[in-house]
């Protein structure tokens, strides 16, 4: 196995005091803190814009950072709130570049155990991706997916969504940063959870994360993944403006209520239609239809060509993910060979069909193995735990 860095790092945990951050906030929430200071009406706006300007665009982690704002006003705003982001358990690297951060969350209680999630980077040729999390765990229990086996579920607040994306900065220093030399260029919502399912607080995080005056990663570069929450599909498209992306993964619903279970309450047609009607959706923007390669399950040639007949009419392209294995599941992988055929059958008709190359399997960061290390150990402590069934 290939070699890996892993580094312990000691930092205050995010609620450590009383003090809330001011991390996560929109420009609305961050003018309501200058409110409960009392600041004057007529000179919130302009401190609203500083206080923006700091945060999101300079990454600011001290109030005393803030030279433009006076030393009285930053003791008042320190005494009161703080800059913390969510803390950093454990930063991993992989052999292959990809790094991932295992971010602890404070538990509701005290002396109950902290939560777990885990962002993951992954450098590419002239880009570089963050893979973030919006649930701890998730509840969709996709059989061949590692986070749904974990059952503490809670969603993110945005501040620990974009707190994700803030962390990734932190660690690689692009605060304010030259954009064409920063390392952190894209974003997909494809880590733990269900993205559509915690909306409204993925909805601020994506909106402060796009924001010019701030963060300023374009919605172009954005893209969120759904197992097939239709009902907010066109909210997305419409509010949000970022990349679609479907995980599929089989094309009959009887499959698919097997594999990707939400497909019982929003079957194959339902979700196709969405996608059909998504906002935005043309050749230059299409949409991504993720598809997990399980050897004898769902990677047929028959299934590629009923694949193609049910995206006819929609700009697509297919991503192969071959399927990442992890302790305990039934699935296998298909065989180098089945995917080359599966994706031929897709180009034939004219679809790109890339094949994800696996990146940092060897620190548990690839697609489906996101599961925080206290949940593993849970399992390990408690055998009767359900195992994952292959179909
Ligand atoms: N809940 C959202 C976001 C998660 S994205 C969604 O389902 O789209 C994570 C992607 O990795 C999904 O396409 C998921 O189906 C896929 N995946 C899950 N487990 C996997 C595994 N073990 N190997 C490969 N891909 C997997």
């Amino acid at each position: 196995m290939s070699a890996l860095i892993e580094t312990a790092i000691h930092s205050t945990p995010a609620h450590a005091g009383a003090r809330p951050s001011l991390v996560g906030r929109d420009r609305e929430g961050l003018r309501a803190a200058l409110i409960e200071l009392g600041v004057a009406e007529r000179d919130l706006k302009m401190r609203t814009s500083q206080l923006w300007h700091w945060i999101y665009f300079r990454g600011a982690r001290d109030f005393d950072a803030m030279t433009n704002v006076a030393k009285e006003m930053r003791e008042r705003l320190a005494a009161r709130f703080s800059l913390e982001r969510p803390e950093v358990a454990i930063e991993q690297v992989s052999a292959d570049g990809t790094r991932k951060w295992l971010i602890r969350l404070p538990a509701d209680h005290p002396g109950e155990k902290p939560y777990e999630i885990e962002t993951v980077y992954i450098p590419e040729a002239g880009r570089g991706t963050l893979c973030v999390s919006s649930q701890v765990g998730c509840t969709l229990s996709c059989t061949f997916c590692h986070t749904g086996t974990q059952r503490l579920v809670r969603n993110l607040t945005a501040g620990e969504i974009v707190g994700q994306v803030m962390v990734a900065r932190d660690s690689y220093g692009e605060w304010p940063g030259r954009p064409q030399e920063r390392r952190l260029t894209n974003i997909v919502m494809m880590g733990m959870g269900e993205p559509l399912y915690n909306y409204d607080n993925v909805a601020s995080a994506l909106r402060i994360a796009m924001d010019e005056e701030g963060i300023a990663i374009s919605k172009r570069k954005i893209t969120l993944s759904t197992a097939g929450v239709v009902p907010l599909i066109e909210r997305v498209g419409q509010e949000l403006g970022v990349g679609l992306a479907v995980s599929l993964h089989a094309v009959t619903d009887a499959l698919r209520d097997k594999l990707v279970p939400i497909n019982r309450k929003h079957p194959i047609a339902e979700l196709m239609a969405a996608c059909r009607a998504y906002p935005g959706a043309r050749n230059s923007r299409r949409i991504t239809f993720e598809y997990v390669m399980l050897k004898g399950v769902n990677d047929s040639p028959a299934d590629a060509r009923a694949l193609v007949k049910l995206i006819h009419d929609i700009p697509a392209k297919v991503n192969l993910i071959p399927f990442n294995p992890w302790p305990g599941t039934a699935f296998e992988c298909s065989d180098d060979a089945t995917i080359d055929k599966f994706a031929q059958i897709l180009m034939d008709a004219h679809y790109a069909a890339p094949v994800r190359t696996p990146r940092g399997r060897d620190i548990m960061a690839a697609c489906g193995q996101l599961k925080s290390d206290s949940e593993r150990e849970r399992r390990v402590r408690a055998p009767m735990a359900p195992q994952p069934q292959a179909v």
